[in-house]
Parts: structure tokens; sequence; C-alpha cells
């Protein structure tokens, strides 16, 4: 099954430490040489660019190998999880460009045989029903150089404690009332070994499983197993697990055999900088209405990454680019930008808008003539055409490409200045006129009618050229600017503070009048990727009409922020 060619030395491979391990089971023939992984989501949330990182793992290696990825919800807390959720994990992962096949499975189709595991584990006196609180248990766990102190239940008889959780089940007990826990070790050096808990009591009806069941599994007691029921060889996950992995195979270990087991491997989360990766903040901020919802473009969601124009090409170079190590590590955003920058300089079509728009009336192009030039779409892909723009007497330019007393280097328009207007003509500010309270609402031009592409003028050369769209043909739009959501590079680390405080103020910028070329118009459908000439790449947000186009921008053409960043 494997692809990669056994002579090759293993450098030669470049595999990542995880292909690694993986290539070398699969060269050892354990598990009769199959390879299985799985992605175990949580329903709780919408993914965000951390679960991608894990994404592109588990799918990825079994890409690579030839061997099979599933999905599997982890369903075992039915307080926090909901079907909106599953719906969104599943969408987000095809856009990734990942597909589980039949492959979709969830924790809670295990619940009966964990159930039958835990009874199993009563009677063979390696586990008992506990009815202290939680605050009592915690307060016995010990430290790691203090052993724990045993419960006063643990010596509980097999009898006692299979009618005790049978009852749990039954729904007898209160929530909190009384817990289920592996009898190991309260001296154990390793806190999880501890007596664990293994089931709860909750009573909450469960997306999936509505009321059959009133204990639900913790996940220690849940994960290994399931991996094992479902046959899966290698299970890959983020290194706040590496404590757990004893644990882990302590349970697997029961049910598993010489010919098949389920190992767990780790490797380091992704963190960001300007975010945060945490679902319950993530909540937090949607359900106080500090963001516009799980895809709001400013979020770390794939969906509002989607929504904000992002490609999953990028996110996908991105994790390619921070790779997978042992360590972890906070991951600057300025690379995903850049991987971003990069895609859509690629895909985006090169059209015109103007943000800030100022009319510029050019007093000797005939009045009422129109003529159309030829813009490139994208002069990065080849093949990729042209479209027309219209061109008339009155156009608009951005207000700052204008100024009345510039300074020397100001290589715009400026009065007795001329200027390419892109793809058209060259122009030459002969006035202005201002309104009554002194601000300029309309630029005087002449055009050389001969400095358009093809005529004798054209190569004639002027230090700056303007986007600019014709004013009789512009459509009106709106834009909406986007910036870190957080003003602090690691709001994480900083647990002083709530990290709502540290949210940027000045995260979403609207801007209304925006003047966009026909074109722009005409083809806005959902997901099109634009480079809105000088300005930025932007895409049509799901609030676009065709009566009130809106527009995202996904990132601006450079990265000014950092440099600003570095004056301050
Ligand atoms: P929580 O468990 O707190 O609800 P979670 O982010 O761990 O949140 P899960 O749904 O359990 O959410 O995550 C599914 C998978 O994604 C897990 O295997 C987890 O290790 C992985 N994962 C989650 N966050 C990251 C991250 N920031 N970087 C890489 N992998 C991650
Ligand atoms: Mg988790």
């Amino acid at each position: 099954m494997a692809e990669i060619n056994e002579t090759e030395s293993t450098e030669k491979k470049g595999l990542n430490f995880v292909e690694q391990i993986v290539w070398d089971d699969l060269q050892a023939g354990k598990n009769g040489g199959r390879l299985n992984t799985r992605f175990p989501p949580e329903p709780n949330g919408y993914l965000h660019i951390g679960h991608a990182k894990a994404i592109c793992m588990d799918f990825g290696v079994a890409e690579k190998f030839g061997g099979t990825c599933n999905l599997r919800f982890d369903d075992t807390n039915p307080v926090k999880e909901d079907v909106e959720y599953v719906d969104s994990i599943r969408e987000d992962i095809h856009w990734l460009g990942f597909d589980w096949g039949n492959r979709e499975y969830y924790a809670s189709d295990y619940f009966p045989q964990l159930y039958d595991l835990a009874i199993r584990l009563i009677k063979e006196g390696k586990a008992y029903v506990d009815d202290q609180t939680s605050e009592e248990i915690a307060a016995q766990k010990g430290t790691p150089t203090v052993p724990g102190v045993e419960s006063p239940y643990r010596n509980r008889s097999v009898e006692e404690n299979l009618d005790l959780f049978q009852r749990m089940n039954a729904g007898e007990f209160d929530e909190g009332a009384r817990v289920l826990r592996a009898k190991i070790d309260m001296a154990s050096s390793n806190m999880h070994f501890r007596d664990p808990i293994m089931y709860r009591i909750i009573k909450h009806p469960h997306h999936r499983t509505g009321t059959t069941w009133k204990v639900y599994p913790m996940y220690d007691f849940a994960h290994g197993q399931s991996d094992f029921f479902e046959g899966v060889t290698h299970s890959i996950c983020t290194l706040e697990f590496v404590p757990h992995r004893p644990l882990y195979e302590y349970f697997v270990k029961e049910i598993a055999d010489d010919s098949y087991c389920p190992r767990q491997i780790e490797f380091n989360r992704l963190n960001l900088t300007y975010t945060v990766m945490s679902k319950r903040k993530l909540l937090q901020l949607v359900k106080e209405g500090l963001v516009a919802g799980w895809d709001d473009p400013r979020m770390p969601t794939i969906s509002g990454m989607r929504r904000r124009g992002y490609t999953p090409e990028s996110i996908r170079r991105f994790i390619d680019t921070i790779g997978y190590t042992k360590y972890e590590a906070l991951n600057s955003v300025s690379l995903l930008e850049h991987a971003v920058r990069d895609d859509l300089n690629k895909k985006a079509t090169r059209v015109m808008a103007v943000l800030n728009p100022v009319k510029v009336v050019i007093t000797n192009y005939p009045e009422g003539q129109t003529e159309t030039v030829e813009m490139d779409n994208n002069p990065e892909e080849e093949g990729s055409g042209t479209h027309k723009m219209p061109f008339s007497r009155e156009i608009y330019i951005e207000r700052d490409d204008f100024m009345e007393n510039p300074p020397k280097k100001f290589f715009r328009l400026a009065p007795d200045s001329e200027v390419r207007l892109k793809g058209a003509y060259i122009i030459k500010c002969t006035g202005v006129h201002k309104d009554a309270d002194g601000n300029i609402d309309e630029i005087y031009c002449t055009y050389d009618p001969e400095s358009r592409s093809g005529m004798p003028g054209a190569a004639r050369k002027v230090k700056g050229t303007l986007h600019w769209v014709s004013a009789e043909h512009a459509i009106d739009a709106e834009v909406r600017l986007y910036d870190r959501l957080f003003n602090v590079e690691n709001p994480a680390a900083e647990t002083e503070r709530d990290f709502r405080e540290m949210l940027n103020p000045d995260s979403l910028k609207v801007v209304k009048g925006v003047k966009i070329e026909p074109f722009i118009a005409e083809n806005n459908e959902r997901g099109r990727k634009f480079q809105f000439q000088r300005i930025g790449y932007f895409t049509p947000d799901y609030d676009s009409t065709a009566e009130k186009p809106v527009f995202n921008r996904t990132i601006a053409l450079k990265d000014s922020w950092e440099k600003e960043q570095k004056k301050a």
C-alpha cells in the first residue's frame, strides 16, 4: 500500500516525524500493514485554523501512504453539542479539500460497547462508584509530588458497584451525585492514573441518542476505545494529550491484542498571533454579539476565513510551511497572510474600484461620448483574458490620489502635473472646484488624446498611474475592511486580563459609497476573487445583493501593518 520507495533513505523521503512513525509501523507490518487515522472533533463549536492543522495531518498522512481517515464526532457531552456544529464541520473539511467517504462515525455509536466494558471492569474489580462530590474528589487528588488519598468508597463490593452504576444510568440519581472511577493507583506519578473518572451522570438529552443514556463516558474512557472499535491504527492528536497517553494505552489494552492496537502520537498545536483558539472563547464572542457569528470574517474559524476570501490552498500552504513538531510555538499571522496574498495574486481578477471617490472632469473630452478600454484580467495567469471598461468625460479617482500642495516626491495628481489613468489616457490637472466648506468636490483635467494604448503617444512616460472608474457607469457598493481581531499579540498569555478587553475596536471598518466598475457588479458571485487594483484583494460578502453589492477585503496588497507596528 505504501507509495514511497523502500530503498530511499529516510532523509530523502522528507517525512515529518509523525509520518516517519507511521511509515516505520507500516514497514514493520504492524496492524497487518493497515493505516487508518481519524479526525475527532467535538461538535461543540465551529472548526478553526488550528483544527485545519489537525485535519491536514490526519487526512494528509492517510493520503500519503494509501490509508484511510475517519471523521469521528466526539460527541460525549450532550450539554454543549449541536447538529448545527456537525453540519458546519462537514462543510469545512470538504472545503479544505478532504473527504472521509462513508467513514463518518460518532463516539455515541459506541456507547453500548463502552457501557459493557465499564460493566466488565466493575466485575473485574477495576472500577467503582464514588459518591463524593467533584470537589471532594479533586481535593483528594494530591499533586505530582504528593500522593492522592483513596476514596472511602473505593472498596465497595462488585455487587454494590454494579447495582449503583446501573441505577445511575436509569436516572435514579442527580447529576454530580455519583461517578464511576477506574481503580488504578492514587499514588501514581502520572496524575491521570489516580483513579480517573470514567462516567458521569448527565440528564440533558443527546442530539443523537436522545434520553437513552443518563451516564456519559469521559474523554479518556471513550477516545482510545472508540479508536479501537473503529479500526484506527494511528490516533494523532496534540501535545496536551501526552500525559494522557499511558491512560489511553491502559484502557485500550483491556480490549486490544497483539494483532491490532491503536497508537497515539502527538504534535504541537497551531497558535496564531492576534487571535484566540479556544472554542470556549470563540463561542463567547459569538454569544455576546462581539462578532457577527462563527463565520464573521475576523474570526479564526475556517468558515470565517472562507467568508473573508481566504482560499483552502493558501491555508494548506501555510500549514505546510509551519510544519509539525514536538514543541509549542506561536505562529505569526503574517505568515498566513503571506500565503493568502501569494495564492490570490495568481487567482484574483484585476478590477478597478474607488473607495474614497472624488470626481474628475476631463474638460476637453467630448460630452456624451463613451469608449471602452480593454483591461487584463490577470497578468499572472496566462489565458485569463481581458474585460471591457467604459471611459467617459467624468470619472472618479481616490481622494488621496490628489494633492493641491504636494510634497516633492508625490507622483500622483496635483495642479499642472500629469498622471496616467490605468489602461486609458494621460491627464493633466488644470484646476479644482471647492464646496462652501472649502473641500474639493471636483478636479478639472485635460487629456492627451494620443496617449491611449495603440496610439502614437502611448509610450510617453509619466511618473504615476492611477486607478479610476467612469462616473456615469460606476455602481455604488459597500466594502468592509478588516483588521486584527485583537490588538495584543498573544491574548491567551495575558491571564490577568479578560480577553474581551483586548479586542481591537477598529477591527471592522465599513465604507459606503464605493464606486466600482460595472464588470465587478456583473461578476460578483459568491467565492469570486478580485484584486481591486492598488487597494487589495476583495470578495463578495454573503450579504451582497444585486441592488446592494457588498465586498469583504480579504487582505491589503502589502503588509503595511507590520511596518506600522515596527514604527510605533
Ligand atoms: P476543546 O476540546 O477544548 O473543546 P479542541 O480545540 O481540542 O477544543 P476538538 O474538537 O476536541 O477541539 O478538536 C479536534 C481535534 O483537533 C483534536 O484532535 C485536537 O487535538 C485538534 N486541535 C484542536 N485545536 C488545535 C490546534 N490549535 N492546533 C492543532 N490541532 C488542534
Ligand atoms: Mg479537545
